[in-house]
């Protein structure tokens, strides 16, 4: 049997109103024998209707997800609320204190430690809470990503092929009314134990986006980001308004082959030819990594092995051999 968790929440998530307050993780260590890990959340519970949890900063260094939700937090008030709003804008709190994409305290990144453990490390402690006690509270589990600080993304929402149809079909909704330029179908090509696989695991409507990165929080792609959270939630009938379309057709993509999925093979710098958002075909260069320590040794190209777009790419020069450099989508049928 699971173990009860051992993170208390400030936050009464029976209470209607907006209450504002911390989840306190137990984190013993050299100067703090007896501390807490606090980490901030915001309910804003207006009575009957869905219930939404929302996160930004699950990678410590993707800065979208925390600003665009603490504005809204700060904005909303329940009367403008049918249901409730969960809202955790930095769910790795000491990654985004350092601007990591992984947890300073114990090395782990927590869009790999679901779902958990009540007695793991902080990172795992906090998605066992997640797990056992906030996401039996919901019904949309929105989880804003990035590139980070490695990565840049031509921003979309992104979604996986789940195998309830109707779970899928509820989810690809949402991810056209975020209204970034992509839906981005993806695969798990970097291991196990994601917050939103869990989330659907436990048949959640699920919504995740990958906007800009490079560890920046530009202004175009946080308009897209905010625009996103306001469009899901009055689709969701969370708040009264006008959905706002972009002024583009919202496209279906995915990268699901593994070729889609571009590594470096040697250490290196690496050089982007080409941005996101740009075509290109299978057998084209979409990069070069030069090698520091050898002026007379050529750089070795890059190659594209499908055709598509380029949705991601490297944001770093500084590349380590397997390190990704390439992500390459191609137009499907949205339905
Ligand atoms: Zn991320």
């Amino acid at each position: 049997m699971a173990q009860e968790t051992q993170i208390i929440s400030d936050v009464d998530f029976d209470q209607r109103g907006k209450q504002q307050g911390y989840l306190h993780v137990p984190y013993s260590h050299n100067t703090g024998g007896w501390s807490k890990l606090q980490i901030p959340i915001v309910m804003i519970h207006g009575g009957s209707g869905p219930t939404m949890l929302a996160f930004g900063g699950n990678h410590g260094d993707e800065c979208e997800g925390p600003v665009a939700l603490m504005k809204l937090a700060r904005r909303l008030q329940a009367e403008e609320v049918h249901g409730r709003i969960i809202i955790i804008p930095a769910l790795n709190l000491p990654a985004v204190r350092e601007g990591a994409r992984v947890s300073p305290l114990d090395g782990q990144n927590m869009n790999r430690a679901f779902p958990g453990q009540a007695s793991g490390t902080i990172t795992s402690m906090v998605a066992h809470y997640v797990t056992t006690v906030l996401f039996p509270l919901a019904d949309i589990v929105m989880d804003i990503h990035s590139g980070g600080r490695s990565m840049v993304f031509y921003p979309c929402a992104t979604l996986h092929r789940v195998p309830d149809d109707a779970q899928y079909a509820r989810m690809l909704e949402a991810a056209l009314i975020w209204g970034a330029h992509y839906v981005f179908i993806y695969a798990d090509v970097a291991g196990e134990g994601l917050l939103p696989v869990e989330a659907e695991r436990m048949g959640k409507l699920v919504v995740t986006t990958e906007m800009g990165g490079g560890g920046e929080c530009h202004p175009g792609v946080l308009r897209v980001a905010e625009r996103g959270v306001r469009n899901v939630l009055i689709q969701q009938g969370l708040l009264d308004g006008e959905i706002e379309r972009p002024e583009y057709e919202v496209e279906t993509i995915a990268a699901t082959e593994e070729e889609d999925y571009i590594v470096c093979r040697a250490d290196g710098l690496y050089e982007s030819f080409i941005d996101v958002g740009e075509a290109v075909d299978a057998g084209e260069a979409v990069g070069q990594v030069h090698f520091p320590e050898r002026c007379d040794r050529p750089p070795e190209t890059v190659l594209a092995r499908t055709t598509g777009v380029l949705i991601g790419r490297r944001a770093i020069g500084i590349t380590r051999q397997g390190d990704n450099v390439a992500t390459i989508a191609r137009p499907i049928a949205a339905r």
